[in-house]
C-alpha cells in the first residue's frame, strides 16, 4: 500500500486541473499580450482564472497578481512593501514560526537597513495580539503573520491583528498558502492588505501562485520588464499554470466544506490511534488547527529514522527533526513552541489530503506502533525510558489531546 501523508509539502494535481491545463500547452499557445484573435483565448483563460482565484478569497479580480508560487508571493509582499514604504519607516513585525520564504526575506532585509521584530509564540504556536501591539511603533511599515502554520497547523488570530494594523495604517500581509482550501479565507473579513497563495498546495501545479494586493496598497515590483500584471510582475504569463491554479481554486471553492470534514474525520482517527502509543504527544493547538494536520512527538527516537522506516512501508510523511532539512537544526517552529531539542527530534508531521481514505489511516495505525517500537529497541536513549514521565511533566507536552 502507498499512503501519501505529506500534503503540506505538496499535493497531487487533480485530474480536472490537469485536463483544464493541457490545451494551453498544445493548441492554445498564444501569448496573452498579443492583439490578434488567436491569442484571445489565452488572454481570456488567464482572466477567467484570475476571477476564480479572486472568488475563492473574496477579492476583486484586479487585486490578484500571478507569481511563480508562494515563495515569490511572500517575497513580493514583503520586499515590495518594504521598498515602497522606506520613506515612512524601516520596521517590520513578523512571527518566529513563519515559513522560510517569509523569515529569510526578513533576514535579508535586515542586511539592507530594515529592522525586524520576530514575535514569539505560545505553546500552541499562537501569536499574541497584545504582544504584537506592544511592538508596534511609528516606523512600523509592515506586519507579516501567517494564516496557518505549515508544520503544526496552528491558525493565527489574523482578524484581531488586522484591527491593530488598520488603526495605525500599517500594511498587513498573511501567508495563506496552507489555509486556502481548508478553512474559509476572506480577505475583506480578515482585513488583510496582502495575502499569498500557492497552487501546488491545493491540488494545482507547481510553479504558480498569486498575491492578493488590496486596491490602494503601495508595493514595489521585484521583476521589471514588459509591465505584465499591472506592472507588478513582468514576464509572459505562465498560461497553463495560471489555468491550473484557477481550476484548483474553483474546485476548492466548491468542495472545501466536504473535503475539510473528510480530512478532519480521518485526522482525528489518526490522532486518536497514534496517541495510544506510549511516550507520544501532539504538537500544536487542539482547537485552532487546520483540519488536515497532525504533528506528533515520539519520545526517544529520531524523526529521520521514523520517516525512513515509514517510507519502507509505503507511508510518506515528514519530520521537524534535525537532518531532514540539511540544516542540522531542529525545526524553528517546534523550538518556538518551547519543545526542548530532544523532543523536537522525535517529531512526525502527517498532513492529509482529500484523496486519503479510512483504509489508509488504518494501515498507518497498524504500521506506526510497530515502527516506533522497533526504533525504540535500538534507541541509544532507551536507558532514559524511566525518566519519561518526568521529562514530559517538565516539558508540559504530555497528555493525550484529542483534536476536533
Ligand atoms: C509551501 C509554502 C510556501 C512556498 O510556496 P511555493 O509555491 O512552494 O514557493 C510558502 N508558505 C507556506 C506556509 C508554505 O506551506
Amino acid at each position: 500500500m502507498k499512503v501519501y501523508l505529506d500534503h503540506a509539502a505538496t499535493t497531487p494535481v487533480d485530474k480536472r486541473v490537469l485536463e483544464a491545463m493541457l490545451p494551453y500547452f498544445s493548441d492554445r499557445y498564444g501569448n496573452p499580450s498579443s492583439i490578434y484573435s488567436f491569442s484571445n483565448e489565452a488572454h481570456e483563460a488567464v482572466e477567467k482564472a484570475r476571477g476564480s482565484v479572486a472568488r475563492l478569497i473574496g477579492a476583486e479580480p484586479s487585486e490578484m497578481i500571478f507569481t511563480s508560487g508562494g515563495t515569490e508571493a511572500d517575497n513580493l509582499a514583503i520586499q515590495g512593501t518594504a521598498f515602497a514604504n522606506r520613506h515612512k519607516g524601516n520596521h517590520i513585525v513578523t512571527s518566529a514560526i513563519e515559513h522560510p520564504a517569509v523569515l529569510n526575506t526578513c533576514k535579508w532585509l535586515e542586511t539592507r537597513g530594515f529592522e525586524v521584530t520576530y514575535l514569539p509564540v505560545d505553546r500552541e504556536g499562537l501569536v499574541s495580539p497584545e504582544k504584537l501591539e506592544s511592538e508596534l511603533r511609528s516606523g512600523t511599515i509592515l506586519i507579516s503573520v501567517m494564516h496557518a502554520n505549515n508544520e503544526i497547523g496552528t491558525i493565527e488570530p489574523i482578524e484581531e491583528i488586522a484591527k491593530l494594523a488598520r488603526e495605525r495604517g500599517i500594511c498587513l500581509h498573511t501567508d495563506a498558502v496552507q489555509s486556502i482550501g481548508k478553512i474559509p479565507v476572506d480577505v475583506k473579513k480578515m482585513g488583510v492588505d496582502l495575502l499569498s497563495i500557492s497552487a501546488h498546495k491545493i491540488c494545482g501545479p507547481k510553479g504558480i501562485g498569486a498575491l492578493y494586493v488590496r486596491k490602494g496598497t503601495d508595493i514595489a515590483p521585484l521583476a521589471h520588464g514588459g509591465g505584465h500584471e499591472h506592472g507588478m510582475r513582468s514576464g509572459t504569463e505562465n498560461v497553463p499554470g495560471i489555468v491550473g491554479l484557477g481550476k484548483a481554486a474553483e474546485i476548492a471553492h466548491a468542495e472545501m466544506k466536504a473535503d475539510s470534514e473528510h480530512m478532519a474525520r480521518l485526522r482525528n482517527r489518526l490522532v486518536d490511534g497514534a496517541l495510544k502509543i506510549e511516550n507520544s504527544w501532539l504538537n500544536g493547538s487542539t482547537a485552532k488547527r487546520l483540519p488536515n494536520n497532525a504533528n506528533f512527538g515520539f519520545g526517544f527516537i529520531e524523526g529521520e529514522a521514523l520517516v525512513l522506516e515509514l517510507d519502507f512501508n509505503g507511508i510518506y510523511a515528514s519530520t521537524g527533526s534535525a537532518c531532514s532539512s540539511k540544516s542540522l537544526e531542529p525545526s524553528h517552529v517546534l523550538r518556538a513552541i518551547g519543545l526542548p531539542p530532544e523532543q523536537c527530534h522525535g517529531s512526525l508531521r502527517m498532513t492529509l489530503g482529500r484523496e486519503n481514505s479510512a483504509e489508509e489511516i488504518d494501515y498507518v495505525l497498524q504500521v506506526l506502533p510497530k515502527v516506533v517500537g522497533k526504533l525504540r529497541e535500538i534507541s541509544p536513549f532507551k536507558k532514559d525510558f524511566g525518566d519519561y514521565e518526568k521529562t514530559l511533566g517538565k516539558g508540559g507536552h504530555g497528555g493525550h489531546a484529542h483534536v476536533y
